[in-house]
């Protein structure tokens, strides 16, 4: 018998979240039926995805129910197995609970190789959320030689990997962040040719005009609200809108309204695609092989904010949503 300590949602939020949206306790894991094997958590990945599933909203993913462990991406190692495909050693990433142990039928989780690269990297520069910056430049943005293309919260684990992608395919790349040192950061690391900060420009719309003096046309949209409405005023003819994310809403009891001259996307022929990574299973392959050999290749720098762990997850989590990382937001738990 193990026994897990877990993260459970205590209630939903309304607006902002707090702390006592969460609870943690102390469960005893049930013995292993066949098929199944008991996971231990090594990192956990803190998404912005998770926020809206504390709230009861209709979307692609069911909402996290109350008084159950939250569920998160996670690097974990197998400790004990009855499952064939899965043996104690193994190490796995998939959807595990905000937990020390999980058990777990295997469903969704897959064998990773700790020599490829430090094991947390397969939730940041080597996971989903480069996956996510990945398939958004490359089939929706589609940035060429000399375009514009604006990346919003540029410095956070999706933006900065699709910064740094449209920069490989010769965009002039613009991106905000929330404070100077992630903007400085963004240019002298991450090649992005300026960033701006969000917290301290208040005329976007300015900023925009001095920093994309030929327009934008690809926007890599990961916040929606004010910072997305002066982008768009500013696409080009034939402009691309990758539809990332929105956090800017998240906790917002009352969100912006969309553009208010929607006939803009007629005019200029705009292309506005929102799209949900898991739905592109079928491309992995094609990311792990580029994205893997631009990594390994060291031309794509990546940072990353490690918080040591899981009780100090719900605080991180309310930290993500505040900007507070810099970078990948992971939490070592074991
Ligand atoms: P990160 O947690 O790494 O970065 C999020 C950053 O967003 C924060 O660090 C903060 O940075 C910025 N931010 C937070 N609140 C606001 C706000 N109100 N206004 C402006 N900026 C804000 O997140 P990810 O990079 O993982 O995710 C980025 C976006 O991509 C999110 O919208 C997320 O939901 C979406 N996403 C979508 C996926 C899909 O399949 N469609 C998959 C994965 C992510 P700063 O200091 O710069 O303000």
């Amino acid at each position: 018998m193990t026994d897990a300590t877990q993260i459970v949602l205590a209630k939903r939020p309304v607006g902002d979240v707090t702390a006592d949206c969460f609870r943690q306790e102390t469960a005893r894991l049930p013995a292993l039926n066949d098929g199944e094997m008991l996971v231990a958590s090594r990192f956990l990945s803190l998404d912005p995805y998770m926020r809206p599933r504390m709230s009861e909203l209709r979307s692609y993913v069911p909402p996290f129910e109350i008084g159950k462990p939250l569920t998160g991406g996670s690097v974990g190692e197998v400790v004990e197995s009855r499952n064939p495909r899965f043996a104690k050693g193994d190490l796995v990433m998939g959807l595990l609970n905000w937990a020390t142990h999980t058990v777990h039928d295997g469903k969704g989780l897959r064998k990773i190789d700790p020599a490829m690269a430090p094991l947390q990297a397969h939730l940041g520069v080597l996971g989903m959320p480069s996956f996510t910056a990945w398939y958004g430049m490359k089939h929706i943005c589609r940035p060429k030689d000399g375009e514009t293309v604006f990346v919003s919260a540029a410095t956070g684990a999706v933006g900065q990997v699709a910064g740094q992608l449209a920069k490989l395919a010769g965009a002039r790349v613009v991106g905000c962040a929330g404070d100077d040192q992630k903007c400085q950061w963004a240019v002298r690391e991450a090649g992005y040719d300026a960033c701006f900060n969000h917290r301290s420009e208040h005329d976007t719309g300015a900023v925009l005009d001095k920093l994309c003096p030929k327009g934008i046309d690809g926007d890599f949209e990961n916040v929606g609200g004010r910072i997305f409405h002066a982008v768009f005023e500013r696409m080009n003819n034939f402009g691309r809108i990758a539809f990332c994310g929105a956090i800017s809403e998240y906790q917002d009891k009352d969100p912006l309204a969309g553009p208010p001259k929607m006939f803009t996307i007629v005019q200029r022929r705009l292309t506005i695609q929102g799209f949900i990574v898991s739905d592109q299973a079928a491309l992995l392959g094609d990311f792990v092989n580029e994205v893997g050999g631009l990594v390994k290749a060291g031309k794509l720098k990546s940072r990353e904010t490690v918080v040591d762990g899981l009780a100090r997850a719900p605080t991180a989590f309310l930290g993500l949503l505040k900007g507070e990382n810099f970078g990948k937001l992971i939490v070592k738990v074991g």
